[in-house]
Formats: C-alpha cells, sequence, structure tokens
C-alpha cells in the first residue's frame, strides 16, 4: 500500500517534519485495542495510549462506525450555530458531573481550554494571578508554558519570551516521596496545603485569580495526592472564594477508574478542564463548569474547529464504549494488576524507587538507590528502549533533565492477561538493567 519504503519514510519524515518533541523515531501505521503496527510490521504493546488519548484503544469498531455515520451528515459547523453531536455531548458531560455542572465550551488542545479556564477566573475574580504548583504541566502556548514547571528545558523554552509569559506563584504539590518539606503523610498534616494557603494570602502582590492544579499530576513524574489533599485544597479555596481549576486534561473521562479525578478524590473544583481521553483519539477538549462561571461575552473565546461535529460524536461514542463495556471497573481491576506485581518487584531492584497511580495511572520512579533517591534518567531511558525492542511502548516523564518516572497510561480497555504480559516484559527489562549495573 506504501509507494515509499520504511526507510524512505522515515528518512523524508526526519528532513521535513520539524522536530518540536523529543521524537521516538516510530511511524505508525494502524492499531487495534491496545495494539499498534509500525511502518516496519513489528506489533507493540502502546502503554501510552498515544498520549493518554486512546481510552478505548486504537479503532474500536463502534467508535468507528459512529463516527463514519456522521462523517456523512455534517463534518464541520462554525462556532456561531451548534450541531447535534455537540449538544447531545454537552448534555451527557453534564450528567457525568455533579448538578452545579451544566455549562460546557469545547476547543481543540489542551492548553486552548487551560487558557479559556484561567480567563473565566480571571473574570469572575478580576485578578490576574495563578498560584499553580511545582511539577505542574499544562501545556505549551504562552501562558500555559507559564503555569507549568520549571524544568531545565522549560526554563530555556520560556527565554526570550518574557514579555508573553506571565509569572505564577508556585507551591509545592503534594509529591510525598519527595516531600518538598521533608515530612511524612500523614503526620504532616497536609502541610503542603496549608503552604498553598499561606501563599495566596500572603505570597501574591495582586490580587489572586484562581488556583491552578492537575489533580494528578501527569508530566510532572505520575504524582497522585494523598487522600485529603484535594478536599483541603477545595476549602482553602471556597473560603476565600477563589476559582479552583482542575485540569483533569490527563486523568478526565476514566483514567482514574472514576469518571473525573474529582470524584475518586471526593473534591470538585469550580471550572473542570477536559481533553486527551474525551474524544478517544478525536480532537477535542473542554471546559466543564457552573452558572456561576458561565462569563464568556460572545467571541471571546473559542476556535475554529471547536465542538466540531466529528470529534463530538467520536467521544460521545467513547463515552458510550467506557460505560457499556464498564471500562471504569476495568481500568481499577487492570490498574491493580500492576500496582501490586511492580510493588513486589520493587524490593527486588534496588533502582525501583516508588511505585504510584491510580486506575491507570500508573507511574514507576527510577532512582540511583532507594536510600538516595537521586533520579536516575539514564536507567530509566534504557528501561523504556528495552521495553520497545521487546513490543511495549512506555513513557517517561519527559521533562527536561527528570525524565526518570516510567509511565504507564494504557487504553483502559487493556485486560488482564494483556497487563500480566506487559509486567513480564517490563520484569525482563529490570533483569537486564540490573545485570547491566
Ligand atoms: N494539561 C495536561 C495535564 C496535559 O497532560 C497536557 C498535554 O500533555 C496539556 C494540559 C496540554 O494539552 P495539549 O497538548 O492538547 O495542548
Amino acid at each position: 500500500m506504501l509507494e515509499l519504503t520504511p526507510q524512505e519514510l522515515e528518512n523524508l519524515a526526519k528532513k521535513h517534519v520539524m522536530q518540536t518533541w523529543d521524537h521516538s523515531g516510530l511511524v505508525l501505521t494502524e492499531g487495534r485495542g491496545v495494539k499498534v503496527r509500525d511502518i516496519w510490521g513489528k506489533e507493540y504493546i502502546d502503554c501510552t495510549s498515544q498520549a493518554w488519548t486512546l481510552a478505548v484503544g486504537y479503532s474500536h469498531p463502534k467508535v468507528i462506525q459512529t463516527v463514519q455515520e456522521q462523517l456523512s451528515k455534517i463534518v464541520q459547523t462554525f462556532a456561531n450555530v451548534y450541531n447535534v453531536p455537540q449538544i447531545m455531548l454537552a448534555e451527557k458531560i453534564v450528567e457525568l458531573t455533579p448538578p452545579e455542572f451544566t455549562k460546557t465550551a469545547f476547543t481543540l488542545s489542551g492548553a486552548d481550554a487551560i487558557e479559556g479556564a484561567m480567563r473565566l477566573a480571571m473574570r469572575y475574580t478580576g485578578g490576574q494571578d495563578f498560584i499553580t504548583l511545582y511539577h505542574g504541566y499544562h501545556g505549551r502556548t504562552f501562558a500555559t508554558t507559564a503555569m507549568s514547571h520549571t524544568y531545565p528545558s522549560y526554563v530555556k523554552c520560556k527565554q526570550g519570551m518574557e514579555r508573553f509569559i506571565p509569572k505564577p506563584t508556585r507551591v509545592p504539590s503534594s509529591y510525598c516521596y519527595r516531600c518538598s518539606f521533608d515530612k511524612k503523610y500523614p503526620q504532616c498534616d497536609l502541610f503542603c496545603a496549608k503552604f498553598l494557603e499561606h501563599a495566596l494570602d500572603h505570597g501574591v502582590d495582586t490580587k489572586v485569580a484562581g488556583v491552578l492544579v492537575e489533580p494528578c499530576q501527569g508530566n510532572g513524574g505520575q504524582i497522585v495526592p494523598p487522600p485529603g489533599y484535594l478536599k483541603r485544597i477545595r476549602q482553602i479555596c471556597t473560603k476565600r472564594d477563589i476559582p479552583l481549576i482542575y485540569d483533569e486534561i490527563q486523568t478526565g473521562f476514566g483514567r482514574c477508574g472514576t469518571w473525573f479525578a474529582a470524584e475518586a478524590f471526593g473534591a470538585f473544583p469550580d471550572i473542570l478542564v477536559v481533553g486527551k481521553g474525551l474524544g478517544g483519539g478525536f480532537p477535542i477538549t473542554g471546559i466543564i463548569t457552573s452558572e456561576k462561571f458561565d462569563l464568556f461575552d460572545p467571541g471571546d473565546w473559542g476556535a475554529t474547529n471547536g465542538g466540531n461535529p466529528l470529534s463530538c460524536t467520536a467521544a460521545l461514542a467513547t463515552i458510550k464504549v467506557i460505560e457499556e463495556e464498564g471500562l471504569l471497573e476495568n481500568t481499577k481491576v487492570v490498574g491493580k494488576v500492576f500496582m501490586d506485581r511492580i510493588k513486589e518487584l520493587s524490593s527486588t531492584y534496588e533502582f525501583i524507587g516508588d511505585v504510584r497511580g491510580i486506575g491507570l495511572f500508573l507511574g514507576v520512579e527510577i532512582v540511583q538507590d532507594k536510600e538516595s533517591k537521586k533520579e536516575d534518567v539514564q536507567t530509566a531511558t534504557a528501561i523504556v528502549q528495552k521495553a520497545l525492542q521487546k513490543g511495549i511502548i512506555i513513557a517517561k516523564s519527559g521533562i527536561g533533565d527528570v525524565g526518570n518516572v516510567l509511565k504507564i497510561k494504557p487504553p483502559l480497555s487493556m485486560t488482564v492477561s494483556e497487563m500480566e504480559k506487559v509486567v513480564d516484559i517490563l520484569e525482563a527489562c529490570f533483569k537486564e538493567t540490573a545485570v547491566g549495573k
């Protein structure tokens, strides 16, 4: 079918596709379920769901069929008209969230949606300054780059753009394995949340517009908060009537075994930002909020292809598959298989510093040794490469100089036996790595 050889295609990619990412070199051609083939015909189990988007796997027949039906009806409507899939999706999302969430707005990129949420918070408070977390990641536009972490590569990418880059007040996140305050949960009594409270009251020069957090931090290293943390932050914001924004672009739509991380941790924000898994691979992101924050005037925000009928159709079909196939429950069961087995293995391998996760939002932190906890990027990279050779695509916390956390976020449809196979292969990679050390 291909007119060019795999090698020619790879060469062309290098020549003509700008290297805006640290490219893996893979050229993928077709997939089904959790499996995908590259241009050379090699098959992989994909534990990345392609940037955690393919919630129900590659080419789910029900999603494909529904989108094909929509294709023959209408593929695009402008933002000043509605389309039926958009209306139905809005209604479905409202059904999945608590009663006060009655409003939705759709766009195309996560960063764009985060900026929309920031603008709503600014409208509401009249403030312009945000509190964000260490290790947070919110996108690559000017404002979302600013809201994200300060790892070296990101500091570099902000250089020369200072006029366009606002400065948030960053506070430590609830990264218990590396607590910024050298405390231990639960004796710490959530000191990091108290610190955030202090920063809100004393650390910001101007009016605070909002608090922007990922409930579980993805690109910062699969950091899952301890029980009570998000509830505490919720109370702190409510007390001051400061909008709390959750970036659930990674965690929304099932990744934690619940529709939203907010549900899993018992604390909803004022503004919920979603993306990735929502579209099951089709481009759609969005803002979900209440009447109180329905503050845009016509023309304020949006994108030409936001609320596109095809993406909305795919999102509706993806949600339906999650419901019909019991994928929330599956996510919990399959995630537990990984956690139990890797935790067991961690006692054998000195370089496994921490194993953490919720649902199929899983991370393994690779360190030089358990005592020093020094990040070992080299070993993490070697494991990712060995896994790839053995037919498993995993990612690592690919940020700057601290890419030492293996990230495992497969489709929610992964089966127990597929996960067992992934762990078997990972175990083989760990063994080989230990021998080479
Ligand atoms: N927020 C989080 C938590 C993300 O993981 C990402 C993307 O990785 C974004 C925001 C940005 O989304 P996008 O790449 O669609 O702009």
